[in-house]
């Protein structure tokens, strides 16, 4: 442990780690860890796709041509094959184009213009409006609620979901209107809800009578081991707890397909679809049908798309093992930080000790290697102990993951031994 070290022993490993950093620093290394994007052989796994639906193929199974306007709810065989992954049926299902972070946009947008079923107004009428967002969490969910006014409330995460005595005590005020939720291998802790966690958000008592659970089901098949974690089905969980409007779920294959140019999905109760439905087909005629022929034509089945996802596995879990390797063999036992061996999703979170982040980060900025800002997994971008780090290995190469995991440790140890020495 750093803070067990007598004043010259401190000194001495101070020494010795600043030049293994300096080491480092003087490779003149180009290295972003900062993005959860995927890598170009991800995307390679799904070049195929390009080449369909194909000539002359464009009619759906109910004979629609998927050229042409129309559809809004999505092509019928693209809701089937999502049925079970998003764990609703397809006519509980729309189909959007590329980004479910659209879909959870325009949701809020029209909460906020028009209400939810269940709402007595819009919430953009309402006096102050709320939503509870676990931290660590993701910065594009609380960009949006920061665009909007949405006052953002944190909750901490537990290693299985938010802390769920201080969520049902925060949902009894009815300005909180909502919550962010990513429930499987979260961005960026990497947990899971457990079985309760999700009984008790089902359940709990809202002070708002339309209260939905903003539930970002985004990693629903991004596993790292043979273990394919699966959650308890929300929107069962609300239809049981007599709460069967609570949930909105979304999803999308981003990261199953193409980045740029996959499929995003909506699922909830009936009376939310055909909320959705009537606010989207305003906003358009149709969506990409045609790209959801090219999926259904590519994945084909539910087998088809858990087979492709154990290729993404197979990319990506020798980066998460080496960033971790590298951590271990650095910090463990040092006290200057804690993490955990994400078991699915796209990122490695590390708290390290109270107001070290953002020197963490400025120390890899100088040594040529990029990080995500530090608080960028709190609202409004502030950690208030500035100790959350989140590590993106995705997208780069494994050789420079390795390079950018022993930089990133040695800038986390630097940044302890600065610390004890003041
Ligand atoms: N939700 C979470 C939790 C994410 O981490 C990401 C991307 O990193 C997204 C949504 C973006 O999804 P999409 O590409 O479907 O907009």
């Amino acid at each position: 442990m750093i803070a067990d070290l007598s004043a010259a022993d401190l000194e001495a490993f101070g020494a010795r780690i600043q030049a293994d950093y300096d080491a480092f620093r003087a490779r003149g290394l180009k290295l972003d860890m900062t993005r959860g994007k995927p890598a170009p052989e991800q995307l390679d796994l799904a070049e195929g796709m390009l080449a369909l639906p194909g000539n002359r193929d464009h009619l759906t199974e109910a004979g629609e041509d998927a050229r042409n306007y129309g559809g809004v709810q999505g092509v019928a065989e693209v809701r089937a094959l999502f049925s079970g992954t998003l764990g609703a049926k397809p006519e509980r299902i729309v189909v959007g184009d590329n980004a479910s972070l659209a879909m959870m946009h325009d949701s809020i947008v029209w909460a906020l213009l028009k209400g939810v079923p269940g709402s007595a107004k819009p919430w953009g009428r309402e006096s102050e409006i709320a939503f509870l967002c676990p931290v660590p969490g993701y910065d594009r969910h609380f960009a949006i609620c920061e665009e909007y006014g949405i006052r953002m409330i944190p909750v901490p995460m537990t290693g299985h979901g938010p802390d769920m005595a201080k969520v049902e005590e925060l949902v009894r005020d009815p300005a909180v209107k909502g919550m962010w939720c990513v429930p499987k291998y979260s961005n960026p802790s990497a947990e899971s809800y457990s079985d309760e966690t999700v009984r008790r958000l089902a359940s709990m008592k809202t002070g708002a009578p339309d209260f939905r659970l903003f539930w970002d089901n985004a990693y629903v098949l991004h596993h790292l081991t043979d273990e394919r974690r699966e959650i308890l089905n929300v929107l069962d969980a609300c239809a049981d707890a007599g709460n069967p409007d609570r949930a909105f779920v979304f999803a999308s294959t981003s990261k199953m397909t193409l980045a740029g140019a996959g499929l995003a999905f909506f699922a909830s109760s009936e009376a939310n679809v055909k909320w959705y439905l009537a606010r989207a087909s305003k906003r358009t005629i149709g969506p990409d049908k045609l790209n959801q022929l090219r999926h259904v034509r590519f994945l084909r089945d539910e087998a088809g798309l858990v087979a492709h996802m154990d290729k993404h596995r197979a990319l990506l879990a020798p980066k998460f093992q080496t960033v971790t390797d590298a951590l271990t063999s650095r910090l463990a036992n040092q006290g200057a930080a804690r993490w955990i061996k994400p078991d699915g999703g796209y990122f490695v979170s590390v708290d390290v000790t109270e107001g070290a982040a953002s020197r963490v980060v400025a120390l890899a900025k100088d040594a040529g290697l990029l990080l995500t800002a530090a608080g960028a997994t709190w609202p409004y971008g502030k950690d208030p102990h500035d100790s959350n780090l989140r590590l993106a290995p995705s997208y780069p190469s494994l050789s420079d993951v390795k390079a950018a995991s022993e930089g990133i440790a040695l800038c986390i140890l630097l940044a302890a031994i600065e610390s004890e020495s003041a």
